[in-house]
């Protein structure tokens, strides 16, 4: 049941009131000159059975709805801001044919880890699963036709490169590269060990300590990341290249991505 209700939010002395409207899952919060409730509304009825079947999925259960701030124009939705207590959410319509990506920004609320590839990976095999391809950062393609790109193209990224360093402010395309091949790594230790045990390896309680991969494969798989690693890489080797992998790897190679993309969307 949706409900639409008027607040005030920042709560700041002179600020614009903002609207919301209030789902089972979501509180969405918007600013009536941005985005009209009928609009909203029409958002709100599409997300929430994706969040109803996502938290089936993962295992969760969260009674109190996530707050979700609509913000207008182009910008990288984000929970960072709200500490994964509640996200900023771009593209609420979808412009140029790129959906919201509510998914994976609810998977991260749900079920989050200080372990960038787990958290970012999960994020995206979620929104490949329940949520809409064509939103960031498979923007149409399957996670199998990103890693048989990459691999084409001579683009692939090692875990220990990735658990390493925050990509997530870089380059568009370099971008794109590490969120597909954590997605893809993840997909596969979801396939060999269950997303419950993936579930329990990002909620591992570390105590301080810095979580790495290798201690997760230990810890939570009894495998060392060598292993696990080598039997992702020849999975990735024998699903090989599909139809749609082809184009992409020529365009990562041109360095044309952004607008076979585009091609790929409209
Ligand atoms: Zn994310």
């Amino acid at each position: 049941m949706l409900l639409c209700v008027l607040a005030i939010w920042p709560p700041l002395v002179g600020a614009a009131p903002a609207e919301e409207v209030q789902g089972e899952c979501y509180r969405f919060v918007f600013n009536s000159s941005d985005f009209s409730e009928s609009e909203v509304e029409a958002f709100a009825r599409e997300a929430e059975p994706l969040c109803r079947q996502l938290k089936e999925t993962l295992g969760v259960d969260r009674r109190e709805p996530i707050p979700v701030y609509l913000r207008p124009g182009q910008g990288v939705s984000s929970t960072i801001p709200h500490r994964n207590q509640a996200m900023d959410l771009f593209y609420m319509r979808p412009i140029h044919g790129v959906p919201a990506p509510i998914v994976h920004e609810t998977t991260h609320i749900l079920v989050d880890s200080p372990h960038v590839v787990l958290r970012e990976g999960l994020a995206t095999v979620m929104e490949e699963r329940i949520g809409s391809l064509k939103a960031h950062p498979t923007y149409g393609f399957t996670l199998e036709d990103w890693t048989g790109a990459i691999r084409c193209a001579g683009r692939q990224v090692s875990l220990r490169y990735l658990e390493t360093q925050d990509w997530r402010e870089g380059p568009w395309e370099a971008n794109l590269i590490a969120y597909t091949t954590s997605g893809s790594f993840v997909k596969f230790l979801i396939e060999r060990y269950g997303l419950n045990s993936v579930v329990r390896a990002m909620q591992w309680n570390w105590k301080g300590r810095k979580p790495t991969m290798d201690r997760v494969c230990e810890l939570v798989f009894n495998e060392s990341l060598e292993s696990v690693e080598k039997e992702w890489l020849d999975r990735v080797e024998r699903i090989g290249l599909t139809s749609d992998s082809l184009g992409l790897c020529q365009a990562l190679r041109e360095g044309k991505v952004q607008e076979f993309v585009r091609g790929r969307l409209r």
